[in-house]
This record gives structure tokens, sequence and C-alpha cells, in this order.
């Protein structure tokens, strides 16, 4: 018992470096300190495997309703949920490989074309203080007409309509919330 709660702390500790750190030092923080990574991961499990419902099956739900052609691209994929429960084409992108199917690299720099996906994905993972700039590359990625989907805490946001407001400067129209 005391393990684990230990464990938690050390989760919180490290979620909370990850979301007032940029991406660039996120990544750094993971690639040179595997240990982290790991308790990081088990920590979220731990944490999301006690909540009503994990943002990441609804999403596939909705993915599994739309054209298995559109292509998807996942910023801080995990070990892959997505990529693994669907058919379409999938760009998993994370810091360290869970999973074989990740591309590792910064979210705010992903190795796609412009305007080669449909949807980009960040479930719980829209982290990092360069918010605007891992934000503006989902946008480059995304073809006009795209879908982007972001699943979060509530409380990360101090003002949910800023955010809205916010997401409308960099060109995204808000379908549904
Ligand atoms: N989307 C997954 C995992 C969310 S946990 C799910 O819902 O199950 C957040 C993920 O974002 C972690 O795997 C973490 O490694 C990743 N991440 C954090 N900073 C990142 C960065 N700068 N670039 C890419 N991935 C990052």
């Amino acid at each position: 018992r005391m393990e684990e709660r230990l464990l938690a702390a050390r989760f919180r500790y490290i979620n909370q470096q990850l979301y007032t750190s940029t991406s660039r030092e996120a990544a750094q923080l993971f690639q040179s300190d595997p240990e982290a990574f790991e308790i990081y991961h088990r920590g979220f499990a731990q944490q999301v495997g006690r909540w009503p419902e994990n943002p990441v099956h609804r999403i596939v739900r909705y993915l599994r309703r739309r054209p298995a052609s559109l292509v998807v691209a996942d910023f801080g994929c995990g070990d892959c949920k997505i990529a693994s429960s669907i058919k379409n084409k999938v760009h998993s992108f994370d810091v360290v490989p869970l999973s074989p199917l990740v591309t590792v690299c910064d979210m705010a720099k992903v190795p796609l074309a412009d305007e080669s996906v449909d949807v980009a994905v960040f479930c719980l993972a829209l982290m990092g203080t360069n918010l605007q700039e891992i934000l503006e590359e989902a946008n480059r990625v995304l073809k006009q007409g795209g879908t982007l989907m972001v699943a979060e805490v509530a409380s990360r946001f101090e003002d949910t309509r800023a955010f809205v407001n916010a997401m409308a400067q960099l060109g995204f129209k808000s379908v549904s919330k």
C-alpha cells in the first residue's frame, strides 16, 4: 500500500513537471530518465483506471463510426490504444516507444507532411507550456476541414471559453464540446 502511494505521488510530481515545462523539456526528461517514464505510465494507467470512463475509448468509438479511410495522428499516444483499436492509418507519436507502433518525436515537431491527416488527437496529452506551437503543428498537418480532438481534465483549464476562443484564433472552429 505504501509503495502504491509512493508511486502515485511520483506520478503526480512528474505529471506536474510535464504540464509546467515545454514539450522539448518533457521529451528530454523522459529520454534521459526511462525510470521516470515507466513510473509516469504506471501511475497514469492506475489513475485513468479509476475513472468512470477512459476518454481514449470514447475517441475510438467516434473514429469507428467514421470512414476507415481517414488518416489519424495521435499526439502523445502512450501505449497506442487508438492505433491498435481501429483499421485506419494512424500515426502515433510519443517521446518514448511503449509500443513498436510509436514514432519517437516531440509532438511540437512531427515527421508528417502539411495537410496530410484528417483527424488529430490529443488524448490527455495536451501538456507543455508551448501549447501554441503544439497546436500550430497539429494545424499544419491537418487537412482543410480536418478534425482536432482534445480530451483533457477540466481542472486543467483556468477558463475553457478562453481556450476555445484561443483555438479559434489558431484556425479551429469549435463543433462540439
Ligand atoms: N494518449 C494516451 C496517453 C496519454 S499520457 C492515452 O490517452 O492513453 C500523455 C502522453 O503524452 C505520455 O505517453 C507522454 O509520454 C506523452 N508526451 C508528453 N510530452 C510529449 C512530447 N513533448 N511529445 C510527445 N509525446 C509527449
